[in-house]
């Protein structure tokens, strides 16, 4: 028989005790977390994978050759990712890290999601392990530049513009990233994609906040995607005491020291502060 309590108000107790005799508590979270403000994860119940076959949309050849004789479908993939950053919204679970972050319980949120509502929702110290869909990046200089909402939502409503070809989505992608102010380069989204690097400033951040932590939050996350997988593990070698918060079972439940199966959104509404 499972022994697992259900009623939320026994974790919201447990996890406001590990706060509270922490002193070094990070938060780090996936696509989960946002779940609930209408952006689709990639695995999991509902998840963007189960509309479109990772085989394909999952890994650089695949999309190579969705360009090359399916453009329609790469347009309707991105149109789809983009539609739903758009329109989302920071939920209790962003908000509730927010709060947390500005009254000192914890000390910054490395995050795998690239939808900018930790920041929207008031976090400052915000390390952004795959980039951010809302900046673009100077493929010269490195310079980053945030992007005018606008301009994201004049480049949705081009690609629902049916049919694409090849050619006319190259267009849209020269002309959303346009040229760097600093060198006149050519620049691109600014977001980690299939097989690429993590930015190394930002890693080399979550390292270290990952050693030195005594508390360590993973919210949101199915812990596969590498190496973002490997922080839990590093600061359960640091001796930090991991929380998981997923209705799922992951490959760092058997780490934790609290696992709370709850969708992030509905359990952070329990301590909402809006
Ligand atoms: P993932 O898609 O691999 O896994 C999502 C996890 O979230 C699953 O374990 C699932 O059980 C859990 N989950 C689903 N709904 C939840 C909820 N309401 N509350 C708490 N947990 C919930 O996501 P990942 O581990 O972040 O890795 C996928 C990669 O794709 C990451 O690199 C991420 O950057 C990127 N991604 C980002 C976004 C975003 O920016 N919002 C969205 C999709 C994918
Ligand atoms: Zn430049």
């Amino acid at each position: 028989m499972d022994s697992t309590p259900r009623d939320p108000a026994f974790y919201v107790e447990r996890l406001k005790g590990l706060l509270q005799s922490s002193s070094r508590a990070v938060a780090f979270t996936g696509a989960g977390v946002s779940e609930e403000s209408g952006i689709p994860t990639f695995r999991g119940k509902g998840g963007l994978w189960d509309r479109y076959p990772p085989s394909l949309y999952a890994n650089p050849a695949g999309l190579m050759l969705l360009f090359l004789v399916r453009p329609s479908w790469m347009a309707a993939f991105f149109s789809d990712i983009l539609d739903s950053l758009l329109r989302a919204k920071p939920n209790p679970c962003h908000r509730v890290i927010a709060q947390w972050e500005e009254e000192g319980f914890i000390k910054a949120v490395i995050t795998q999601n690239v939808d900018d509502l930790h920041s929207t929702a008031g976090s400052v110290n915000v390390y952004e392990l795959h980039g951010n869909a809302f900046r673009v990046r100077c493929v010269r200089c490195g310079d980053r530049e945030k992007l005018a909402r606008e301009r994201l939502l004049e480049t949705a409503k081009k690609l629902n513009e049916a049919p694409q070809s090849r050619r006319s989505l190259l267009r849209l992608f020269f002309d959303f990233g346009g040229s760097c102010r600093a060198c006149g380069g050519r620049r691109r989204p600014d977001v980690v994609l299939f097989g690429e690097g993590l930015p190394q400033e930002e890693w080399d951040r979550a390292l270290r906040l990952a050693t030195e932590a005594d508390l360590f939050m993973v919210i949101g996350t199915s812990s596969l995607v590498y190496p973002a997988a490997l922080l839990p593990r590093i600061a359960a070698e640091s001796d930090a005491r991991i929380v998981e918060i997923n209705p799922e079972p992951t490959p760092v439940s058997s780490l934790a020291a609290l696992r709370i199966p709850f969708p992030a959104g509905k359990f952070f509404s329990l301590f909402d502060v809006s």
